[in-house]
C-alpha cells in the first residue's frame, strides 16, 4: 500500500490527539499537515504536548490548507458546525474525507452524497469508530426482529456538544429499517416533567446522560412479555475508536462512494 498523505482537523481536541497519534505511529500513514481555527502560520511542534511531530504546517483556512498540501484524507474530529464544511471542501478538492464528527443532519449527509458521486471520490462517516459499538448496533438490530419495544439510553462526559448521540440515532435508524413501526408506552401516558420519556425515534425512546467521568457508553433495552434483554458497549478512552479510524482510512483510498456508519465497511 502505497503511503496516505492526511490532514487531520482538530489535532487539539481529544479525539484529535489520538488520531495523530495514530497517524505518526502507522507506517504506511503520513501526517502532511492539521487545520485548526485558532494558531495559524506555526508548526504542530509548537504546540503543547506535540513538541516531538516534526514537519507539520498548521493551517486555519481549510481552503488554503488544501491547497498548499499534497493530502489524499482529511481526517475531521472538530465539531457539527465545522465538520460539513472541511468535508465538503475537502471532496471539492480531491480529498477523501473520514468523519468522526457527530451531529451531522440528514440533508449534510445527502448533500456529501451527491458530491460524491460528481467527483467519483470515497467519504466515510461514522458516528462510533469502536468496533464493539458497531457490534452492539448490529446485536440490537438483529434483536429488534423479534423485540418491538426498545429504549436506547446513551452515556456520554459532559463537554459532548449534541444529544442524542450520533450513535444512538445510527443504532436507532438500523433498528427501524428492520422494526414495524409502534408507539411505545401506554397510549395515554402523559409527561408530568417535559423530558421525562426522552426522544420520540419511530415510536423508541432515545435517553441522553451527561456526567463527568463517563466517555461513551451505551445500552440498548429490549422488552417483551416477562423478559428483557440488555445490549450494552462502553469506551473507556479515547483509543477504542482508533482502530476504526484506521479501518476507514485504509478503506476511503479504494472505495469511491459515500459510506454512513463504519459497520458497512467493516466483514
Ligand atoms: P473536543 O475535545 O472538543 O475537540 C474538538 C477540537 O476541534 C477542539 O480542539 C476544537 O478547538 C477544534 N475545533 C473546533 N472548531 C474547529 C474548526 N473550525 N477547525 C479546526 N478545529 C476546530 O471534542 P472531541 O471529544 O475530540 O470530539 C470531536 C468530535 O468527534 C465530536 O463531534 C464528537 O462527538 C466526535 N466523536 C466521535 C467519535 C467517533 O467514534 N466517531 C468518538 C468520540 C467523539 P477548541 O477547543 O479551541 O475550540
Amino acid at each position: 500500500m502505497e503511503t496516505v498523505k492526511i490532514i487531520i482537523a482538530g489535532p487539539r481536541g481529544r479525539m484529535g490527539r489520538e488520531a495523530v497519534n495514530l497517524v505518526t505511529n502507522t507506517e504506511q500513514f503520513e501526517l502532511v499537515a492539521v487545520l485548526d481555527h485558532k494558531y495559524d502560520g506555526i508548526m504542530l511542534s509548537d504546540i503543547e504536548g506535540f513538541h516531538s511531530v516534526s514537519n507539520v504546517p498548521v493551517y486555519t483556512e481549510i481552503e488554503k490548507c488544501l491547497q498548499e498540501t499534497d493530502a489524499d484524507v482529511l481526517i475531521d474530529l472538530t465539531t457539527p458546525e465545522a465538520g460539513p464544511y472541511h468535508a465538503k471542501t475537502a471532496l471539492n478538492h480531491g480529498v477523501r474525507p473520514v468523519v468522526g464528527t457527530t451531529g451531522f443532519t440528514k440533508e449534510q449527509l445527502l448533500e456529501l452524497d451527491e458530491i460524491c458521486k460528481e467527483k467519483e471520490l470515497g467519504c466515510i462517516i461514522a458516528p462510533n469508530f469502536a468496533i464493539g459499538a458497531v457490534l452492539m448496533m448490529k446485536f440490537s438490530q438483529m434483536a429488534a426482529k423479534y423485540f418491538q419495544d426498545i429504549e436506547i439510553i446513551e452515556m456520554h462526559h459532559d463537554k459532548k456538544l449534541d444529544a442524542p448521540s450520533g450513535t444512538a440515532v445510527k443504532t436507532a435508524e438500523m433498528i427501524a429499517a428492520v422494526r414495524e413501526t409502534k408507539i411505545q408506552g401506554h397510549p395515554n401516558e402523559k409527561e408530568t416533567i417535559q423530558g421525562a420519556r426522552g426522544a420520540d425515534f419511530d415510536g423508541m425512546h432515545i435517553h441522553s446522560v451527561r456526567l463527568p467521568g463517563l466517555i461513551a457508553h451505551q445500552q440498548v433495552m429490549f422488552g417483551s412479555d416477562g423478559q428483557t434483554i440488555t445490549i450494552r458497549h462502553d469506551s473507556y478512552n479515547r483509543a477504542s475508536f482508533m482502530s476504526g479510524v484506521k479501518v476507514a482510512v485504509e478503506t476511503v483510498m479504494k472505495q469511491n462512494t459515500f459510506v454512513y456508519g463504519l459497520e458497512n465497511i467493516l466483514d
